[in-house]
């Protein structure tokens, strides 16, 4: 060993010592941290689908390919990351003796044809991701960009760190061959052969490279040690156990979102009929309550804001952006760790937890971090702002875009839980609707005897369960279907579309209530246990004695369709549930419904996020459009998995929209850029926000919003009014 070597070796030696202590160190905090989070055994179900979805995600970018030249940029760093990290481990050999290298592999043609190409690819990778960063820096002319309140400096030293490394790692290279001490053949290291070319021939030159190598390596180590916050560069460890633990392992990638998690205390259900606020935790007023599941998401944000690109709050200027959410979330977590790993705390009526002498030797940034309520205004030193809070729609659009899982919408529904049940603070407009659904089971206050004068002068009957045993399928009419005049079309089309196809259904008529989901999303979950008890025992007794595959039911809300389907299970009601589109899109394709009169003048389509987002279904309402229409579907530029909020989700439909834009006034102008005359829709809600856009646009001549069984009605019983004999709207 030269005096250079035992230079090199021992600087090695020494800032690795010190960045792996560091390194240890943040990885024992970040996981005392996340370990403070509430129980969640749940996340340990499944564990092979677990590993699969993860590898799936991870190997395959699953989600980051949907950002086509980004996702595959991000692929070859992150490939780069995972295989040249053995490079730097390589870097170790290298200080020790110039001409050293791995043991066993290092010696491999293969290996070292391998790197090469893994170093070319990461190149262009890291290169292109500065390039969109710095296309998108949020102080660029034009406005806002999705990296707007995201920390940049960190994001530009991860990206210089990693251009440097795979630089050092070609000048080693290329030491070792103007030294020729290089061993790979020049058809496999051609770019290492013609860096080596312009090098000077210099023994210690790969030792010294090794050295900065290394050296950069480690002070990447020790700064990311230093700020355990600093997702950016975290989420190389972390995104794997993230997406591991994601909720609905078995379903497609891109659907996480579909049942809102039950409310949970100490990681178990609760039952209302049980609960108590003295004992239980009532969704999250403080951000330990969050599970470790919540923790390790607020740790796990790269900041790359795919999320924000994609909200529509933060896209009409409210001051919800579900990355800041997220981030401050984690900031908060992070600060006020010090206090509660110490022992402090509130207990469930409010009380300190910690002695004096247990917080006597706090920091005082950590102890007035602790007293900042989680939501609270800008005066109030709040960590979410409640206009913040509010303004969700749960279209989620952030759960489907992120690439690691973060689980936003479950997140922002435990804190409306806190803020709903224990401190009755929401906006004040959604009382009126929660009243009506507690004394009335329909968010309208409408009389419950008035749930079938939908089916006046329709000419046909249409049959009640308890009347009729032998029906398929069980028409959930849902509250907007029976009581709204618009969706009264949709229940009168669809239900004119199941007679001619000679489908057996039949409707509950007044034993149906609202299936709860403005409650549950609003964050009132005992008024949404107690309105789903009541469905679900009805239903129950509907269909006592069918097994699951018989006990069928079509709704046209995608709101019921959702809670019916996949959220009944949590109370012991387990059923199939369709969409009406897919059911017309089914009789269509059997031929029991046959559209014999194309619809013109330009159909563009709106996905509803409960329909699509949340339950994937894309295909079957297009499939009826392409059969009941002139030419073809005019898809929005945002549609399908990218497709933008009508504005009604979360129970907005029932509270006032004060700031910035209105979103459904954005999604009117860009369906009404398509050209198309007819805006189909396949959700109540969706008609009347867009309708109401259309209308407040002063277009409602030219553009009608409808839904598509009223399209495919309009097909095949070209004769008879829309929605059935009478075209007048019908009183709710
Ligand atoms: S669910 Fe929709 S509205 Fe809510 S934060 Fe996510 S993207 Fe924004
Ligand atoms: S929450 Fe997900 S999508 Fe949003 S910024 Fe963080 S990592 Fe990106």
């Amino acid at each position: 060993m030269g005096s250079v070597q035992i230079v090199t070796t021992i600087l090695a030696a020494a800032i690795t010592a010190v960045a792996v202590w560091l390194a240890v160190r943040a990885v024992l905090k970040m996981v005392a941290v996340i370990r403070l989070g509430q129980p969640a055994p749940e996340r340990f179900s499944d564990k092979v689908a677990r590993a699969r979805t993860m590898l799936v995600e991870t190997a395959g970018h699953t989600r980051m390919l949907k950002w086509g030249v980004v996702g595959a940029a991000h692929w070859f760093v992150m490939v780069g990351f995972v295989v040249l990290s053995l490079l730097v481990l390589e870097a170790y050999f290298e200080v020790v003796t110039p001409t050293g290298g791995l043991p066993i592999i290092g010696h491999w043609t293969i290996f070292g044809l391998a790197t090469e190409i893994i170093t070319m690819l990461g190149l262009v990778g890291i290169l292109v991701l500065m390039a969109i960063r710095l296309r998108n820096r949020p102080t660029r002319p034009g406005g806002r960009s999705r990296f707007t309140g995201s920390t940049m400096w960190q994001g530009y030293f991860v990206e210089w760190i990693v251009l440097l490394v795979l630089i050092f790692g070609l000048l080693i290279r290329g030491f070792k061959v103007a030294t020729d001490h290089f061993e790979y053949p020049l058809w496999a290291t051609p770019v290492s052969h013609a860096v080596g070319a312009v090098l000077p021939d210099w023994s210690d030159g790969a030792s010294v490279a090794a050295l900065i190598k290394i050296a950069i390596s480690m002070t990447w180590l020790i700064v990311i040690s230093l700020n355990v916050t600093m997702g950016v560069a975290w989420h190389r460890f972390l995104a794997f156990p993230n997406i591991f633990f994601k909720r609905e392992p078995a379903k497609p990638a891109g659907s996480g979102l579909g049942a809102l998690r039950p409310m949970t205390s100490q990681g178990k259900p609760l039952d209302f009929e049980e609960a108590d606020p003295e004992k239980d935790q009532f969704g999250v007023a403080h951000v330990e309550q969050f599970s470790w599941k919540g923790l390790l998401d607020f740790s796990t944000c790269t900041e790359c804001g795919r999320c924000q690109s994609q909200c529509p709050a933060w896209n009409t200027g409210k001051p919800l952006s579900p990355k800041l959410l997220v981030l401050s979330l984690r900031d908060h977590a992070y600060a006020k760790a010090p206090y509660l790993l110490a022992g402090g705390g509130k207990d469930l009526t409010g009380e300190e937890k910690a002695t004096q002498a247990q917080l006597a030797h706090l920091d005082v940034l950590a102890l007035a971090e602790a007293d900042k309520p989680l939501i609270g205004t800008a005066e109030e030193g709040g960590v979410i702002d409640p206009d913040v809070l509010w303004s969700c729609t749960t279209c989620g659009a952030c759960v489907e875009q992120c690439p690691v899982d973060i689980e936003h919408v479950d997140h922002i529904v435990d804190m409306r839980r806190y803020q709903v049940l224990i401190e009755s603070s929401f906006p004040s407009e959604a009382g009126v609707m929660l009243r009506n659904l507690e004394n009335k089971g329909n968010p309208w206050g409408a009389p419950q005897n008035t749930r079938e004068d939908w089916t006046k002068g329709l000419d046909f009957e249409v049959p009640r369960v308890g009347e009729v045993d032998d029906f398929e399928y069980l028409f959930w009419v849902g509250c907007a279907g029976a009581f709204e005049d618009r969706a009264k079309k949709t229940t009168r089309a669809v239900a004119t579309l199941l007679n001619e196809a000679g489908v057996k259904f039949a409707i509950l008529g007044e034993g149906e209530t609202c299936s709860g989901d403005p409650a549950r999303r609003i964050g009132n979950e005992f008024v949404f246990q107690m309105l789903a008890q009541q469905n679900v025992e009805t239903l129950n007794e509907a269909f006592d004695g069918r097994e699951k595959a018989k006990r069928k039911i079509v709704a046209t809300c995608p709101h019921c369709f959702n809670t019916l389907g996949n959220e009944y299970g949590q109370l012991g009601g387990e059923f199939e549930v369709v969409h009406h589109t897919q059911l017309l899109a089914h009789l269509v394709a059997t031929g029991k419904l046959t559209p014999v009169q194309p619809v013109d003048g330009g159909v563009t389509y709106h996905d509803p996020c409960y329909l699509g987002r949340h339950n994937r279904v894309f295909a079957a309402p297009r499939e009826v459009l392409g059969d009941a229409i002139a030419g073809d579907l005019t898809e929005m530029p945002r549609n399908s998995e990218r497709s933008f909020c009508c504005g009604a989700g979360g129970a907005r439909m029932w509270m006032e929209e004060k700031i910035g834009k209105r979103i459904n006034v954005d999604r009117v102008e860009e369906a009404m850029a398509t050209g198309a005359k007819t805006v189909a829709v396949g959700c109540p809600f969706c008609s009347t926000m867009l309708s109401d856009g259309v209308n407040g646009k002063g277009a409602g001549e030219q553009v009608e919003v409808i839904d598509v069984a009223s399209v495919l009605l309009r097909s095949v019983k070209p004769e008879q009014p829309q929605g059935g004999k009478e075209t007048a709207p019908i009183g709710g």
